[in-house]
Order: structure tokens, then C-alpha cells, then sequence
């Protein structure tokens, strides 16, 4: 497992995160309680798991990312069952999973922005020069 996020670096990230949500899936913010399951203030709870993800993977295939997901977050959720069905996500009421490609493309783009070592050793071409 790479570094953990700094305090300085959560807010940056959580931040980027609903910029792009709210440019791209704005409908994500409707409803009374954004901190429901499933609801989008409950992507930061994940948020080293997902940029544990996005620092180590190199292909942009969304499949790769959902399989991680499913693998790394779904399983340790609470709001899976034991026999591995999320409720949520059969009905696309989870945010994360519904959202996975902008969220991972906000955390990529913060990580190049911040210069992020463990991102730029799996994507050296994000170096600045
Ligand atoms: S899809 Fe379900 S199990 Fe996975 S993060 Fe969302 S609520 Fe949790």
C-alpha cells in the first residue's frame, strides 16, 4: 500500500472530486442527504482506497477501475451484503460506483497537479518538466 493522504491533500482531492461531480453528474447532489448510503458525500470515506487505485493503474479501461472498486472498497463496505450484492449499486443509487470514471479522473488529474511520487511512478510521462 502506498503513502496515506495528507490532511493537507484530503480536502484537495474530496474537493476536486465534487467539482467534477458537479460539472459532470450534477443530479449526484439532488435529494435531502447527501451523506445517505450510497449518497456522494460518502465517496471521501473511501478516498486512500481510491487513490491507492488510481496512483497504480495504468490503463484508463473503465472495467479495470470498477473490477478494483468492487475488489478494494465494495468489499469492505457495510452496505454490502455477505453474499456480495450491494443493494445500491443494482438500483445505481451509490454515487462511487455510478461516478467511477470522473472520480478517478479528478483524483488523477489533483495527483499530477500535486506532483503526487507514487502516481507519477506509475505515470512518469505526468512529470513536469
Ligand atoms: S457500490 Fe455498494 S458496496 Fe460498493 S461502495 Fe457503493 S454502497 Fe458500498
Amino acid at each position: 500500500m502506498s503513502r496515506k493522504l495528507s490532511q493537507v491533500e484530503i480536502p484537495l482531492i474530496r474537493d476536486r472530486i465534487e467539482r467534477m461531480l458537479r460539472a459532470v453528474t450534477p443530479d449526484v447532489f439532488d435529494g435531502p442527504d447527501p451523506t445517505r448510503p450510497g449518497g456522494v458525500k460518502r465517496i471521501a470515506d473511501h478516498l486512500d482506497a481510491l487513490v491507492e487505485i488510481v496512483r497504480r493503474t495504468r490503463t484508463t479501461r473503465t472495467e479495470s477501475f470498477l473490477y478494483q472498486i468492487l475488489e478494494d472498497i465494495c468489499s469492505k463496505c457495510p452496505f454490502q451484503l455477505p453474499s456480495e450484492h450491494c443493494p445500491l449499486r443494482n438500483i445505481h443509487k451509490c454515487a462511487l460506483y455510478r461516478c467511477a470514471p470522473a472520480v478517478v479522473e479528478a483524483i488523477a488529474d489533483e495527483l499530477v497537479l500535486l506532483q503526487d511520487a507514487d502516481y507519477l511512478a506509475t505515470h512518469p510521462e505526468c512529470r513536469a518538466s
